[in-house]
């Protein structure tokens, strides 16, 4: 039993069930959002430390919801998660996505796209396959596409997931390691994944920015993620100071709040458009 809590019979505490049915009802609502046009994607750019470049965008899911407002993912996701309806997500995710890396195309103005999954999607037997039908609905080519797998979502079920990865990178998708750090993945694990790309954990990104002695665990990764022959991301960079130091230890591409926000298509055609360049590296 937690410490200060009113509990009658042990264990019980009448503000679980008060939980339980709150995400109950945004369970339901959110089965619903799927049909009602509720959920929209953001992207937000990740950008060379190196020349500045525009290489591609993660897509950030959005709720608005009609009566709660915008809801954060870091809310209906885990709901999500724990009740299958994941899988349902992520396709309708990988499909808008999809449509709108075709719509740049289009333009003439070609983007790789990155689309995160969860633990569920990496034991879904069919999901290289409903990846494979939708890159072919869309006429999207494999290497446009990035999948971001956090690293705790791939230690589920290590040896699985690690069969699945191999399937997706086999058709030409790149996979990337999201929030790494936070984990435990050993080196060992990683050389023998298909990956192309190591995302440090924001946490980490940002005790560097708050206190300078922490910047051992961003340069270690940074470190490690080159030794190993793959492309570097720093996730969550918020001060001009952070890039250069980023730049300095090897990152090769950062994102965050302080080169842009994520945001919807159309404001993201603006962005790119005025896109000068880094501002101080
Ligand atoms: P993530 O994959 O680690 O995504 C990065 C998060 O950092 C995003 O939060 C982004 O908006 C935020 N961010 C980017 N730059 C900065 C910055 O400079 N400062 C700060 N403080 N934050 C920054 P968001 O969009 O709220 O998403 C949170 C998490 O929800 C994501 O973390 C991801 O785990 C999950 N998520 C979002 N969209 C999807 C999705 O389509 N599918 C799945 N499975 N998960 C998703
Ligand atoms: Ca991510
Ligand atoms: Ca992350
Ligand atoms: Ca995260």
């Amino acid at each position: 039993v937690a410490k200060g809590r009113s509990t009658g019979v042990a264990g019980y505490d009448p503000r679980d069930d008060v939980n339980t049915i709150e995400r109950l009802a945004l369970l339901g609502d959110l089965r619903r959002a799927l049909s009602n046009d509720e959920l929209f994607l953001v992207y937000q750019p990740k950008i060379s430390l190196t020349d500045g470049a525009l290489g591609s965008v993660e897509a950030l899911l959005r709720w608005r919801h009609p009566v709660r407002g915008m809801v954060p993912p870091d809310k209906f996701i885990p709901l999500a998660e724990n009740t299958g309806l994941i899988g349902t997500l992520t396709k309708h995710v990988l499909d808008t996505a999809l449509a709108q890396a075709r719509t740049w195309m289009d333009a003439g103005l070609p983007l790789n796209i990155a689309v995160n999954t969860s633990a569920r999607n990496l034991h879904d037997e069919e999901f290289d396959r409903t990846v494979r039908s939708l890159l072919i609905k869309h006429g999207v080519s494999p290497s446009t596409l990035i999948l971001e797998v956090t690293e705790s979502a791939l230690m589920a079920d290590p040896v699985r997931a690690t069969q699945l990865l191999e399937r997706l990178h086999a058709q030409g998708i790149s996979i990337s390691i999201d929030d790494f750090g936070a984990g435990y993945t050993s080196i060992k694990q990683l050389r023998n994944l298909p990956i192309s790309e190591l995302k440090v954990d924001r946490s980490f990104v940002q005790a560097m920015e708050q206190d300078e002695g922490e910047e051992l665990i961003v340069r270690s990764v940074i470190e490690l993620g080159r030794n190993l022959g793959l492309t570097t991301v720093a996730e969550g960079v918020e001060t001009p100071d952070a890039l250069v130091r980023l730049a300095s230890f090897g990152c090769d591409i950062a994102q965050g709040y302080v080169l842009a926000r994520p945001m919807p298509a159309e404001d993201l055609d603006r962005w790119r458009a005025e896109w000068r360049g880094l501002p101080t590296v």
